[in-house]
């Protein structure tokens, strides 16, 4: 699932949607970096292609191609290794740039054909289904329509879509069938098309969870499915326990959007933006966007959080509380001093920024340093660009990137309006 950091209030459950109701569509694609190697270097297709991030026998793997993973070869399989397994192994030296100019014609492909609800990974979208699109023969046409697109940007990239009801059923039904998969998980399909997995097949279940696991004698799909709520949020030690309960049992509710939840925007950074600069710029610009939406839905929020990933994987990470909050101004001084402590390190892929802690305009109580100055400001600011447009007033720091994060992640029915 996506890296969003945790919240910690419990969602109100949406109506369980009925058995015949597909409500997502998730979008993995095939052994993505390898793919793209195959489609830039024709010479490398129906090969064993390993692509490493630096070419020495003790680092390791980033992607293997299908003929590569045929012998075993898989992510974090050690060059070393991976050449004993498959003499006839090509070694490839990633490039990362190439990786995001793909994605980015990957998404525009996908909204040829259903706008994306999230961009989970440079290889992972989500789609919202909504009205017709629902329902099982009309989401086989949309998955299909989706396939042939994204053949149209190259013929060697192949995804597998999984479609469920809720966003976690049809990211795990979008890994039981590759490559080149389509699976759908309606709720009549639950539990028992979930028995025969492994319980680290299951999205958040990585291999300290699994041992987490174990430690309270749960070691199959059978035993975790038995479990109560109560027990989920034990073991998980909070929320995501419950969220899990929910979501294996097919419920739909998105742990983003409304009431008491997070509200989060993320953006993968074209090739001229990788730069500390060029994150910061994206980081306000998404920072701007989620205070605009915390204002037309009445909320507060008291914790932000930013997310950096590097084109080498490296993940960073910080959180800061704020006395509740909901103009730009604040929020972008809180920004600054969290990027203060943003590493030094070359090259950002990814930025992430989250409003956490939302309450609404009632639960708020009210702060004796408040300035209302500024939140009128903001308010100001909204109602201009409301009536003439976005982009008419802005923040000076966005002002060279305004084009560079579209609103392509929908995450309600009323569309925001963004600075
Ligand atoms: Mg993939």
């Amino acid at each position: 699932m996506s890296s969003s950091p945790q919240a910690d209030s419990i969602e109100q459950d949406q109506p369980i949607q009925p058995a015949n109701s597909y409500n997502w569509l998730f979008i993995d694609l095939n052994s993505y970096f390898a793919s793209v190697e195959q489609q830039i270097q024709p010479l490398l297709r129906k090969k064993p292609v390993a692509v490493c991030a630096v070419m020495a026998d003790s680092s390791a793997c980033i992607a293997a191609s299908y003929e590569a993973k045929a012998f075993g070869i898989k992510t974090g399989t050690r060059i070393g290794d991976a050449k004993r397994m498959c003499p006839g192994l090509i070694l490839v030296k990633a490039q990362h740039e190439m990786y995001v100019d793909y994605h980015q014609k990957i998404t525009e492909a996908i909204e040829r054909c259903h706008p994306i609800t999230s961009v989970h990974s440079i290889d992972e979208v989500a789609l919202r289904l909504s009205g017709r699109d629902r329902n099982e023969e009309n989401a086989l046409a949309l998955a299909h329509d989706i396939k042939k697109s994204i053949y149209s940007v190259g013929s060697e990239l192949g995804c597998s879509i999984g479609i469920s009801t809720n966003r976690f059923l049809s990211k795990l039904a979008s890994d039981m069938q590759k490559p080149n998969g389509l699976i759908l998980l309606s709720q009549r399909d639950l539990p028992h098309k979930l028995l025969h997995l492994k319980l680290r097949d299951i999205p958040g279940i990585g291999s300290k969870m699994e041992e987490r696991l174990h430690r309270h004698n749960i070691r199959d799909m059978h035993q975790l499915l038995a479990l109560d709520v109560h027990s989920m949020r034990e073991i998980w030690g909070g929320i995501w326990g419950e969220r899990m309960h929910k979501w294996l049992r097919g419920n739909d509710f998105d742990v983003e959007n409304g009431k008491n939840k997070s509200f989060s925007h993320e953006h993968v950074l074209p090739p001229n933006l990788r730069n500390p600069d060029g994150a910061f710029a994206i980081a306000q610009k998404l920072l701007l966007k989620g205070a605009v939406r915390l204002r037309q839905h009445h909320l507060w929020a008291s914790r932000l959080y930013v997310g950096l990933r590097y084109i080498d994987q490296y993940k960073w990470s910080q959180e800061i509380k704020m006395l509740e909050c909901q103009d730009s101004l604040t929020l972008l001084e809180a920004l600054q001093l969290i990027w203060k402590d943003v590493p030094r390190r070359s090259a950002p892929l990814k930025v992430n920024i989250a409003l956490l802690n939302l309450i609404d305009d009632k639960e708020r109580t009210f702060s004796l340093f408040e300035n209302t100055k500024r939140l009128r400001l903001s308010q100001a600011v909204d109602s201009l660009n409301m009536r003439y447009g976005r982009n008419t007033v802005y923040f000076g720091g966005v002002h060279n990137i305004k084009a560079a994060a579209p609103t392509r992640i929908a995450f309600s029915s009323i569309p925001d309006f963004t600075v």
